[in-house]
């Protein structure tokens, strides 16, 4: 089977296997597990924050980073197809209690700003923070080129920004900046291990010192404290030390993806829009059901997910060689024209 479904499929190399058989370890409740504190620390440091968080997935470094910044009952805005709002199952407003409002496409400030709610008194929910995704996800790996304007606007009316990172290594790779160049805009942000990294488990909130101990405190109360948890730590600094880097690769595999389903089905996607590891394309009108495609694709050996009523999703990552991705860009571009 190709697994193109998602970039979470990979599995830990043996490399990465011997460094988390070989990690010092210790009692992370204690603070004492040498390998997580060295893990936060890094992170921090690429993400240019003071302090960093490790924890079990991203949707919980969303949860305690967004906690820090919308107090109950306090509004976050953000895309409407985000993370934060369409993947995590409504854990902001369960847990943390706040509500949301969105706008539509990609990053930009005149949309953003027109949502921003001043402080009007005891009548009107107030916006406590916004949060951008980058890259964005269900937007087809987009790099969010409004961020930086976005951020500026945001600093000069003091309102927090959050950065769901999950895939900000693909971004910078893309662009070539620093993590830290997006992150170091963001009062809290989180970055995914787990995703692109290849690591089995894992995410990092980074943010101020009194942020990042407030957070581990939350992250506590909500059971999700860990004992030796430089195991999976160890993993993530091998992550970050071997597979920042070839994500280029990824993004390789991706275009010449887009670029098959462009040829098989004109107009589905754009690939010169692909701008990392993510492919949607959209079948409207090729007339195909995307539940068929999917289906199709894995009696033939490829899995690929569908996002929408139209929507394909196909996501490249470090266990898909190049041959995978020609291999299924192929049947895919067959199964649109046949
Ligand atoms: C994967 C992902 C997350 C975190 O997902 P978990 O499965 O909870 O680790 C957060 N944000 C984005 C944009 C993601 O793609």
């Amino acid at each position: 089977m190709i697994d193109l479904r998602s970039d979470t499929v990979t599995r830990p190399s043996a490399g990465m296997l011997a460094a988390m058989t070989s990690a010092p370890l210790g009692d992370d409740v204690y603070g004492e597990d040498p390998t997580a504190n060295q893990l936060e620390e890094t992170v921090a440091g690429l993400l240019g924050h003071e302090a960093g968080l490790f924890t079990v997935t991203g949707s919980l470094a969303n949860l305690l980073g967004v906690r820090a910044l919308v107090p109950r009952g306090g509004e976050l805005l953000c895309e409407a197809s985000a993370h934060v709002v369409r993947a995590e199952l409504g854990a902001h407003a369960a847990v943390n209690g706040i509500t949301t409002r969105t706008w539509i496409g990609p990053t930009d400030l005149t949309q953003v700003e027109a949502l921003i709610a001043p402080d009007l008194g005891p009548y009107f929910v107030t916006t406590s923070a916004v949060s951008v995704e980058n890259t964005h996800n269900f937007g087809g790996g987009a790099i969010q080129r409004g961020y930086d304007a976005l951020a500026d606007e945001l600093e000069s009316r003091s309102i927090p920004l959050h950065l769901d990172g999950a895939r900000l290594w693909n971004a910078a790779v893309a662009t070539g900046r620093t993590p830290a160049s997006y992150a170091g805009r963001a009062a809290a942000a989180s970055v995914c291990l787990s995703k692109g990294l290849g690591a089995p488990v894992g995410s990092v909130l980074v943010g101020s010192t009194e942020l990042i101990r407030e957070a581990r405190v939350w992250r506590k109360r909500l059971g999700a404290g860990w004992r030796q948890a430089g195991v999976l730590a160890a993993a993530g600094l091998y992550a970050l030390e071997h597979n920042i880097d070839r994500l280029a690769e990824d993004h390789a595999n991706a275009r010449l993806i887009a670029e098959a389903l462009a040829d098989a089905a004109p107009g589905s996607v754009k690939p010169d829009q692909v701008d990392t590891n993510i492919v949607v394309a959209d079948l409207a009108a090729t007339g195909k059901s995307v539940p068929e495609v999917v289906a199709a694709a894995r009696t033939k050996g490829v899995l690929v997910s569908g996002i929408g009523a139209t929507q394909l999703r196909v996501v490249t990552h470090l266990d898909a060689s190049t041959a995978d991705c020609r291999t299924a860009a192929n049947l895919l571009a067959r199964l649109l024209t046949t």
